[in-house]
């Protein structure tokens, strides 16, 4: 328990798999009320099974009104994790408008959606809060192929430090994770192929890819009170990956 976090209310989106499902677990260890937004349902009943604490919708983000609806339903949070994303690993000439809006309505225009609506309400109420936006290195630095993801996660940096600008006066503070590769599912999906993920590993000094629990203490620092002057950041959660591009 974290005294801090003891009865705080935190929406986590993209709660399934991977890092926004380890997260919810860990901030619901920490004595957080966690309400987890996913896609597949089937994924939240195992997460409600692991604990029951967690509250759980099943909602897919990339529908703007249902999901609008479905946050102001939720009502005054403290905090949020923009967590959930998709990925399509295609060379430019091959992407479509259908990928192209896949990309988008997932990793950024949900994000803005809902931050908007959790922001709206935090200031109508006077209540101070906190933002997490899970980028990734390839948002800092281009990834041969998923330059469309990359894009998308380029506008969400750009997205927390324009909200960090605009809402820290209202103490709400908003700031990015940029991991680097994480074998979750999407991490395995893109990266896994043999001889792929050894170049990927020469080039991170630490010489490992990033765990999820990684990732889930840099989000878990950034939104407690121990960050409460960090407003508007890209923490690379990459062993150094950034540094070593070309
Ligand atoms: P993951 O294992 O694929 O999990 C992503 C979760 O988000 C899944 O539960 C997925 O649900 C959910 N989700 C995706 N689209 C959604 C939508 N439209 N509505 C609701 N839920 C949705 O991915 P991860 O690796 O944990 O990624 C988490 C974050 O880290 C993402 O923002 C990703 O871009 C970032 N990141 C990952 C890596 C990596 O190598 N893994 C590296 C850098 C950054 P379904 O399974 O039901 O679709």
């Amino acid at each position: 328990m974290d005294p801090y976090f003891e009865g705080k209310k935190v929406i986590v989106t993209g709660a399934g798999k991977g890092i926004g499902r380890l997260l919810c677990i860990t901030l619901a260890k920490q004595g957080a009320k966690v309400i987890a937004i996913s896609r597949t349902a089937k994924d939240l009943e195992s997460l409600k099974h692991e604990n029951a604490s967690i509250e759980v919708y099943s909602q897919d983000i990339s529908d703007w009104s249902s999901t609008r609806k479905l946050i102001e339903d939720i009502g005054l949070v403290d905090m949020l994790v923009n967590n959930a994303a998709v990925d399509r690993k295609k060379p430019y000439l091959e992407i479509k408008e259908e990928d192209f809006d896949y990309l988008y309505n997932t990793n950024i225009k949900a994000a803005f959606n809902i931050s908007q609506a959790v922001v709206k309400c935090m200031i109508e109420k006077e209540r101070c809060g906190s933002i997490v936006n899970v980028s990734s290195i390839a948002g800092i630095n281009p990834v041969h192929s998923i330059g469309t993801y990359s894009c998308t996660k380029a506008a969400l940096d750009m997205m927390t430090k324009s909200m960090a600008l605009e809402f820290g006066p209202y103490k709400i503070r908003v700031n990015s994770v940029n991991p680097t590769v994480v074998m979750t599912t999407m991490g395995r999906a893109a990266w896994s192929a043999p001889g792929v993920a050894d170049n990927i590993l020469k080039r991170i000094p630490n010489g490992r890819f990033a765990e999820e629990i990684d990732v889930v203490n840099a989000i878990v620092f950034l939104l407690s009170d121990k960050a409460s002057m960090i407003n508007g950041i890209q923490v690379p959660v990459d062993g150094g990956h950034h540094t070593n591009f070309l």
